[in-house]
Order: structure tokens, then sequence, then C-alpha cells
């Protein structure tokens, strides 16, 4: 099998942890989203705060909202500081509607305006379904689809419907081959892969743009590590991936910035696969899934 590729000079910057980046390159116009406000459930974490990281180095101001008020509070302010633009946490929970319009009308107070949202929050875990209890699997598509659809609702009806404005919801490559051990995230992420397209049917004569990304395996993320990750990396996992490698959440955060700013303003209804080719050619053996599962319940 041929080395990975190195070809460091093509990968845009990233750190492993929640921290900001402490250098970045531009790939589109620093001004690309100059002035715009971008709401991003989850963005205290991961891909969605470094989606918050990559867009504010754009110019945006953001809101930053989920559960921990702390975190989010923390990230915030690496955030503000990292890029000179204004950063608010706010506390909401995707399941509870009235959560997210309070944090719409302080968005609204703060910024007057809401350009793009980012449906990100998602919760995430390996089960296999006989070990899932009726309670996990709803909960799971309680967050991921009910949270996009109640989020994507409150938006519209308070500012998309008369202003305009980009969805890009981030979702999952699992439902496509039936990821093992991932019933409960695949058939979330596949509801939403449908929604985009609904949405983007309904609202599009709003100048509602409706958009997915669907990330593969991406480094630097609790998902990641969950999924042993950083171990398999070391182990030559990656290598049956096409691109010989996991992603990082800067190469996430740029197909995110295609997406919600004008540079695919003909663009709806899509789902932009981002993974190096990884659903095409990855394993999907049960019992391998099943073995490293049965290890991680044994060492909690
Ligand atoms: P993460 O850091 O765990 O991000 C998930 C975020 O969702 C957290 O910030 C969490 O914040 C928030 N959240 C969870 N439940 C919520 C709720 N009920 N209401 C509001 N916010 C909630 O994980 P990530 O890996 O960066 O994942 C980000 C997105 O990428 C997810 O949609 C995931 O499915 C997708 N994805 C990731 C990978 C990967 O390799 N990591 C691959 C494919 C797709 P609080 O705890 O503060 O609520």
């Amino acid at each position: 099998m041929a080395e990975p590729q190195q070809v460091g000079e093509l990968i845009p910057e990233d750190v492993d942890t929640d921290d900001c980046m402490t250098s970045y390159t531009h790939i589109y116009s620093p001004d690309l989203l100059k002035d715009q406000v971008a709401f991003i459930t989850g963005g205290g974490s991961g891909i969605g705060l470094r989606i918050a990281e990559v867009f504010m180095r754009h110019g945006c101001d953001t809101v930053i909202a989920s559960r921990n008020l702390d975190k989010l509070k923390e990230a915030a302010n690496k955030l503000s500081a990292v890029s000179g633009r204004r950063c608010l946490p706010l506390c909401i929970d995707v399941r509870q509607p009235e959560t997210i319009a309070a944090a719409m009308e302080d968005t609204l107070k703060e910024f007057g305006r809401i350009d793009i949202l980012i449906n990100n929050a998602a919760g995430n875990f390996l089960c296999p379904a006989t070990s899932l209890s009726f309670n996990a699997f709803k909960t799971v598509m309680e967050i991921d689809t009910m949270g996009t659809f109640n989020t994507s609702k409150m938006v519209y009806e308070k500012w998309f419907k008369d202003h305009g404005g980009n969805i890009v919801n981030i979702s999952a490559t699992l439902g496509y081959r039936g990821q093992a051990l991932q019933v409960h995230a695949g058939s979330a992420k596949a509801a939403n892969d449908a929604m985009t397209k609904h949405l983007a049917v309904e609202w599009g004569p709003s100048g509602v743009r409706v958009n997915t990304i669907a990330p593969g395996p991406i480094s630097g993320t609790e998902g990641f590590r969950r999924l042993g990750g950083p171990k398999g990396e070391a182990a030559g996992a990656f290598r049956s991936i096409p691109l010989q490698r996991a992603g990082n959440k800067t190469e996430m955060a740029h197909g995110v910035l295609f997406l919600a700013s004008r540079a695919s303003s003909y663009v709806t209804g899509a789902i932009l696969v981002a993974d190096g080719g990884a659903w095409l050619t990855s394993h999907n053996d049960v019992s391998m899934l099943l073995g490293f599962w049965s290890a991680e319940q044994r060492h909690k």
C-alpha cells in the first residue's frame, strides 16, 4: 500500500483541542462574511467551534448555543480574542423550542439580524441496536432530528421568512451503508438529509437556501476519540480511505463556509460529502466494532 500522501501544504491548519488555531491561512476572501451574523448550535466544541472561528476570521459575528453555558462563555472569549469579532454565548436545548425562541430574541436584540444558521448540535455514542434503550434512540432522534427542525423553523419564522438566509446542516455518512453500532445517529441524520431537501423546496422562494455537509472521521473531536480515532490513526486504520487520512475540523469549516456564503449562491438542497471518500471503501465489520465496543464498556 502506498504511503499516505504528504501534502501538508494543502491541508489547512487545525488544533486537536477546543482551542483556536495559532495561525490561519485564508483560502477565501477574508471579508466573505463581513458583518453577517451566524447562529451555530453546538458551537462551543469540536466542529461547531471551528466553524465559529473560521466564520469569525471571515468577518462574521456569531452566536454559539448549547446546554453548557460555562463552556460556551469560555469558547466565546477565545473566539473573540483571536478574531476581533463579537461572539454571544447562549444557553439552549434544541429539544425545547421555547429556549430557541428566547435565544433568537437575544440574538436579534444584540445583533439586529441573522444571516446563517448552522445545525450542528448532536448526541454521539456507539451502541449495538440490541443494547440501545428505547429512550436512547428517542433522545438521539430528538436532539439530531427534531432539534434541527425546531431550530430551522424558529429562525425561519423569526427572521429568514422576511429577509432570506442560509441554513447548513451537519450530517454524517453513517446511514449510507448502515454503519454498525450507529442505528440511532444514522437514522437521525438520514431524516435530516431528507429535511434538507424538503425545506430547500419550501423555503427557496423566500430566499432561503438549505444545504448539508456530511463529514467523515474528523480528528480533534469527541466523536473521533470515542471511535478510537487516535489509536486507529497510529495503527494505519485510515489507509483504507481513498485520501488515506482522517479529515480535520478546519476542512469541515471550509465546506460549511462555502455552503453558507455567496460562493454557493445557486446551490440549495445539496448534500456535500466531505469524507475523503471514506464511505465508499471503509470497513463496516460488525464483529470488529462489537469487539471494540465491548472493550470500551469494560473500561468504563
Ligand atoms: P461535539 O463536540 O460533541 O459537538 C456536539 C455539540 O452539540 C456540543 O457542543 C453540545 O454542547 C451540543 N449539544 C448536544 N446536545 C444538545 C442539545 N440537546 N441542545 C443543544 N446543543 C446540544 O461533537 P462533534 O464531533 O464536533 O460533532 C459536531 C457535528 O458533526 C455533529 O452533528 C456530528 O453528528 C457531526 N459529525 C461529526 C463527525 C466526527 O468525526 N466528529 C463525523 C460526522 C458527523 P452541550 O453539551 O453544551 O449541549
